[in-house]
Order: structure tokens, then C-alpha cells, then sequence
């Protein structure tokens, strides 16, 4: 036999926490928005941005626009595996591989492809790479003034200008390490 206990009258009558939450919601907005500087002078405590003269400045952890890394070769580190493909939730990368002549790759991308404005940032294709190919950089400017522009490839991915040559991956720079190069 169950027992099923009668809620309180005050548990019942749910606009007092409705009200009550709105409060406590409302106060933290004032607060937010309003504080008193040590002159005793009201400011404005949300600081607005001259945007594109100032930019907020994200923290490390920021996943931003992808980046595909490099070997110390130059050649990406991407190994076509499609794992990230396979868990992005909103199927927005498409890979082509190709077998490599390389012996200890199997394959490689001839074509990896994504669909930005298809992408929420979810992060799952950088936490799925076995090998530290994919990353989600600092970069969230991704304007463009033609549809073309938000799939990005490989150049992009992996050597845009603003990565200056590319970035090498974690496990390059741990076998050059202990290379001692
Ligand atoms: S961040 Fe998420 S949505 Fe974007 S490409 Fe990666 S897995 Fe897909
Ligand atoms: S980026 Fe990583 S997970 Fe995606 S295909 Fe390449 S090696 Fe596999």
C-alpha cells in the first residue's frame, strides 16, 4: 500500500512561490543593473560595448569557432576517424576521406566541411576527437556577407590567417617533447 501525503495549504498555493521567486528575480535584476559607487553616486553597473571598437573579452574556457589542428609537418591532424560527424547533434560537419599513403595513418580528409550557422557550439566534436583534431577556439566573430562563407574547409579550419600557420595538436607537442625537439 502507497501513502500519498496531502501537500500542505502553503505547498498547495503555488502564487506565494511564484511571487516569491519573481522577487528575488527582480531584486538581483536591480541590483545588476544598478549599484552604488564608493562616492555614493548611482552607476550604471553593466558596462556597454562600443562594438566593433571594444570587445568583451571571454574567459579561457571559451569554445569558440573550430580549429583544426596541425602535425609538425604542417598536415592535419584529423585522421577522418568521423566520430565528431557522428556525435555533432546538428549533423553540421561533413567529411570525405581518403586513404594515406603515410603508414601509421590510415586516412585522412580530403574534404572536412562545417556548417557554422548550423553549429551550437555544443562542444561534443572536440570532446569525441581521439586525437586532439578538432578544438574550439577563442574566435566568436563569424560574420560574412555570403551564405558561401559560414561552411567552412579545411583552409579555414586549419589555417586561417588569424591561426598563423596553425595550431599544433597536444599529442605533437607530447611526442616532440619527448623527442626533446
Ligand atoms: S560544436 Fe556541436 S554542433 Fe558544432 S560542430 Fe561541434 S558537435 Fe556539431
Ligand atoms: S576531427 Fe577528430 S573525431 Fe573528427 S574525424 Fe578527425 S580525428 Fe575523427
Amino acid at each position: 500500500m502507497s501513502l500519498v501525503k496531502k501537500p500542505s495549504f502553503k505547498a498547495s498555493w503555488y502564487l506565494i512561490g511564484i511571487f516569491k521567486g519573481m522577487g528575488i528575480t527582480f531584486s538581483n535584476m536591480i541590483r545588476n543593473l544598478v549599484k552604488k559607487a564608493g562616492n555614493d553616486k548611482i552607476s550604471l553597473a553593466m558596462k556597454t560595448y562600443n562594438y566593433p571598437e571594444e570587445k568583451y573579452e571571454y574567459g579561457p574556457r571559451f569554445k569558440g569557432n573550430h580549429v583544426l589542428t596541425v602535425k609538425k609537418d604542417g598536415s592535419i591532424r584529423c585522421t577522418a576517424c568521423m566520430l565528431c560527424a557522428t556525435n555533432c547533434p546538428a549533423q553540421c560537419i561533413k567529411i570525405t576521406a581518403a586513404e594515406s599513403d603515410d603508414n601509421t595513418v590510415e586516412k585522412y580528409p580530403i574534404s572536412y566541411e562545417i556548417d557554422i550557422l548550423r553549429c551550437v557550439f555544443c562542444g561534443y566534436c572536440e570532446e569525441a576527437c581521439p586525437v586532439d583534431a578538432i578544438r574550439m577556439g577563442p574566435e566568436w566573430q563569424t560574420a560574412a556577407l555570403n551564405g558561401s562563407d559560414f561552411s567552412y574547409d579545411i583552409k579555414h579550419l586549419a589555417y586561417r590567417a588569424q591561426l598563423k600557420g596553425g595550431i599544433v595538436s597536444r599529442v605533437d607537442e607530447e611526442e616532440r617533447h619527448k623527442a626533446g625537439i
